[in-house]
């Protein structure tokens, strides 16, 4: 499926036909990709001390690395995403598991999804308090339960039941985001004017099978009230992934995303795209006398060009700012294409392929 070199000559005509560049990824054999993120805001660098920058890039490095590791041995997407989004809830510098935001009753309140594209199965959760890894208990209610999303104090007593770790609220807590919520009581301002509502984390993966998977998991909005919940447990908004198309996760000013749909509404637009180029392709293979085609492609012998995919993801973050929205988000492909796109100064993220290539950045301007 991923055999590049023996689709190479008609993802060349792909390429002639679309843009006078042919794709970079067409040389390539990529059998699993991954992508991650940690959140993406108003992250700059004179913001942010050296130590802290080392201790992110460290934390997204580790996080990288397991889920490679994991997709390496022949390991699912799903299994992958999972315990790469583990790590950074357990890592206090995100905002997700320990270290989740405060609401304006000084509570942690998280919300978590996950989706495996291979069959559509999804779980979510909104508003739990109380596991210590909300990423478990979204995939528990994807995998033993028959609902995809459950909230507040039954997805507490379904997270028991599943025999999922239980902590105490002072194990999310963190002297940093007392002290944000604190700034943010004083003020008395609503948490979508601060500055730090961001920090969500998440990861896409492609396994060696083709097989994808997204998920999301995040403490929400410093200072949010009245139950709000915001796009990272809705599937379709900040979670989603389907074999055929790509895998999503989204970070950044919640309400935006889940009026746009912005997870769904890139794959969709990714399938769709797939499907004209396949078609002007199959239009330029020579046909015979009575007009049939020597040639036809099939779905699985072809790929849309990196800079397809990419000008897919900026079209949709582009909209999503035109209505108001900042943030970003992570994709991988079932062409073993992995990256983000995002409006904000800088987004936390990191992308490992098999075929060697890994990198973590921060800001906006780095690679
Ligand atoms: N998207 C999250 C929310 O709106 C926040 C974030 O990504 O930091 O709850």
């Amino acid at each position: 499926m991923f055999k590049f070199a023996i689709i190479a000559p008609v993802l060349t005509m792909a390429a002639l036909a679309l843009s006078n560049s042919a794709s970079a990824q067409t040389d390539r054999e990529v059998n699993w990709s991954i992508a991650i993120h940690g959140g993406a805001g108003t992250i700059e660098r004179e913001k942010i001390t050296p130590e802290k920058d080392a201790e992110i890039r460290a934390a997204l490095n580790k996080a990288l690395a397991e889920g490679s590791r994991i997709l390496t041995a022949g390991g699912s997407a799903m299994d992958a995403i999972t315990a790469t989004i583990m790590l950074l809830e357990n890592d206090p510098n995100f905002n997700a598991g320990k270290g989740a935001v405060f609401t304006w009753d000084k509570t942690n309140e998280l919300d978590s999804s996950i989706m495996d594209g291979s069959d559509l199965s999804a779980g979510a959760v909104a508003g739990v308090t109380a596991t210590k890894n909300p990423i478990l208990l979204a995939r528990a209610v994807k995998d033993n339960s028959p609902h995809v999303m459950l909230s507040g104090k039954g997805a507490d007593q379904f997270s028991r039941e599943q025999g999922l770790e239980q902590v105490t609220p002072d194990y999310y807590a963190t002297p940093r985001r007392l002290k944000q919520i604190e700034d943010v009581l004083a003020q008395q301002v609503s948490a979508a004017d601060v500055d730090y509502k961001f920090g969500t984390v998440g990861a896409v993966a492609m396994d060696s099978k083709g097989n994808m998977a997204a998920g999301t998991s995040t403490g929400g909005m410093t200072g949010k009230r009245w139950g709000r919940i915001g796009d990272s447990p809705v599937i379709g908004a900040g979670t989603y992934a389907r074999n055929r198309s790509c895998a999503i996760s989204a970070t950044g000013a919640g309400e935006y995303f889940i009026r746009l749909g912005v997870a769904h509404e890139i794959c969709s637009r990714i399938w769709t795209r797939f499907l004209a180029v396949r078609d002007e392709v199959q239009a330029t293979v020579p046909k015979d006398k009575d007009g049939v085609p020597d040639y036809y492609i099939h779905a699985s012998e072809f790929m849309l060009p990196d800079e397809e995919v990419q000008k897919i993801a900026d079209e949709v973050i582009a909209e999503l700012g035109a209505i108001g929205g900042t943030g970003g988000i992570i994709f991988a492909t079932p062409w073993g294409q992995a990256g983000y796109s995002f409006n904000t100064p800088g987004m936390y993220r990191g992308r490992a392929t098999s075929d060697g290539a890994m990198s973590v950045s921060i800001y906006g301007d780095e690679e």
